[in-house]
């Protein structure tokens, strides 16, 4: 996918930076069960991991560089990457389930369709195994190979893409 593209990647959590703090101690269950959290709370800690590198995103982008970012909590990130996607949100503020924004996969998706990236053999390295709806999406794709660190929706997503005759990893950091 690099290929003739000038590619900047960036990784969250950004466990190497301080500003992973509370997302680290988050997963690592510090603060208790994740419906004890909230979504709320927990979204927070995550939204204040992007805001540390969203200057460094921004200055890839007018840089004119190709943004890899390797798994992001939706809304935030999306307007990160695709700011174009700020004028059609219609949530109401404070309303965390963004109905109308879209998982990065899709995103993913339709620039890979819109710039005339082909897909085929690629591979998509995730730190969070993908939701069950865009493993469904992906696996009719031509991509072939799903790395990830961590599990979603207890397996199902994994089950589904080897299935569909996806390779799936998992890499433990
Ligand atoms: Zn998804």
């Amino acid at each position: 996918m690099a290929a003739g593209h000038d590619v900047a990647t960036f990784d969250f959590p950004q466990y190497d930076q301080p500003s992973s703090y509370f997302v680290t101690r988050y997963l690592n269950g510090d603060y208790g069960q994740a419906d004890e959290v909230g979504p709320y709370t927990s979204s927070l800690f995550y939204a204040l991991d992007r805001f540390e590198a969203s200057n460094k995103i921004q200055a890839a982008l007018e840089a004119g560089q190709v943004v890899l970012s390797n798994r992001v909590v939706p809304y935030q990130s999306y307007l990160l990457h695709h700011g174009a996607i700020h004028e059609t949100m219609f949530a109401p503020a404070n309303d965390l389930n963004f109905y109308d924004t879209n998982h990065y996969e899709v995103e993913l998706l339709l620039d890979a369709l819109h710039t005339k990236i082909d897909l085929t053999g690629a591979t998509i390295f995730a730190n969070v195994m993908h939701c069950p709806t865009c493993a469904r999406m992906l696996s009719r794709t031509g991509i072939a190979e799903f790395v990830y660190a961590q599990d979603h929706s207890d397996g199902y997503a994994v089950r589904l893409l080897e299935a569909a005759g996806k390779k799936v990893r998992r890499i433990v950091p």
